[in-house]
């Protein structure tokens, strides 16, 4: 049975790729500090024999006692509330916390998938991104901790690869939705949803003209499982290139959700992207993958799962207190 270590296990993209590698039948070591992550998204599987769960920030040394096979390191804030809110912790997670998975892959001979992001193009000033483009990224700007952690994470990658000859595998992740998404966690599918649950306004950012490509979760752990498995040690782009305006697709999401809200206007956050759209025929080609979910219906599954929550989740503002974080 192979075994099969995914950090960051609690969050939205970890929890569903625990469930894939489950039913793939693997030996699933699950691994979070449950600062972003939450144990419900993970709890059904708690009654398994091939499922274990460490509660461990992998920023501090990761020791794991038995042999791996496969290591996939999702662990980081990702919505970008949170990394303003917590910048030192996403900065040692993706550069302390990858530096650790890699010395562990190493010692176990495993092979280790690494979670990039589209934020390593910055504020792209090519479109669509293709895998080749260096980037437009503020290393000093509040999306610098984030950005520059996984370009780090990106970095000492290909080097455990060319230097130890480990086998590494790099997805760079565009946005990307599904259950699990935290309802507060400021990234715009749930922010949508989650105001027109609660019967307040839209509040799209600057003028709604920024473009994004949304990926469903089925998609996306598709796209990553087809990427461990092949041969493929350069960084492959996965997403769904069908773009929308912001603006768009918040008219979209009041179609869809029937709330008699309003749009209104708030200031776009510094260094938001303009456009974002991810140039995927590397994964095509590569991995034979390509995205097969239509947004509408997409968001019809995720919109049914916000409706499932909780009157307390639902108006629940802040996550957590953060405020003890930070560095120490
Ligand atoms: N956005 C918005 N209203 C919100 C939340 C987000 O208009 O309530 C915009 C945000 O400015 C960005 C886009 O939606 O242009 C996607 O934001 P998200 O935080 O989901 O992810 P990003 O792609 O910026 O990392």
């Amino acid at each position: 049975m192979k075994k099969t270590l995914i950090t960051g296990a609690a969050g939205f993209l970890g929890s569903h790729l625990c469930d894939r590698f489950i039913a793939e039948g693997h030996h699933v070591i699950a691994m979070d500090n449950l600062i972003t992550g939450d144990l419900k998204n993970i709890e059904h599987l708690f009654q398994l024999e091939r499922f274990e769960f460490h509660h461990h920030d992998v920023s501090t040394f990761v020791h794991y006692g038995g042999d791996l096979d496969y290591i996939l390191h999702f662990a980081s804030p990702a919505s970008p509330i949170d990394y303003l809110k917590i910048p030192i912790e996403t900065l040692k997670v993706g550069s302390l916390g990858t530096l650790n998975l890699l010395g562990l892959a190493k010692e176990k001979n495993a092979r280790i998938l690494v979670a990039s992001t589209s934020e390593v193009y910055g504020d792209p000033l090519v479109h669509p991104q293709n895998e080749d483009y260096y980037g437009n990224v503020s290393p000093i700007g509040p999306r610098g901790v984030y950005d520059e952690a996984k370009r780090f994470m990106e970095s000492i990658t290909m080097a455990y690869h060319r230097y130890h000859g480990l086998d590494t595998r790099i997805v760079r992740i565009f946005n990307t939705y599904g259950s699990r998404m935290r309802l507060n966690d400021g990234r715009v599918v749930p922010a949508f949803m989650g105001q027109a649950l609660r019967g307040e306004d839209l509040t799209v950012f600057g003028d709604g003209s920024q473009t994004r490509s949304f990926t469903y979760i089925d998609d996306q752990v598709e796209g990553i499982y087809r990427l461990l498995m092949s041969d493929y040690v350069e960084p492959i782009n996965i997403g769904n290139s069908d773009e929308t305006t912001i603006l768009e697709f918040a008219e979209e999401i009041i179609k869809l959700t029937g709330t008699s809200q309003k749009i209104i206007f708030k200031p776009l956050p510094t260094d938001d992207p303009l456009q974002r759209q991810p140039d995927i025929s590397r994964a095509k080609e590569i991995l034979d993958w390509k995205p097969i979910v239509h947004r509408s219906e997409g968001l019809k599954k995720v919109y049914e799962y916000f409706k499932s929550l909780s009157p307390e989740e639902l108006h629940q503002k802040e996550h957590r207190d953060f405020s003890h974080l930070n560095g120490k």
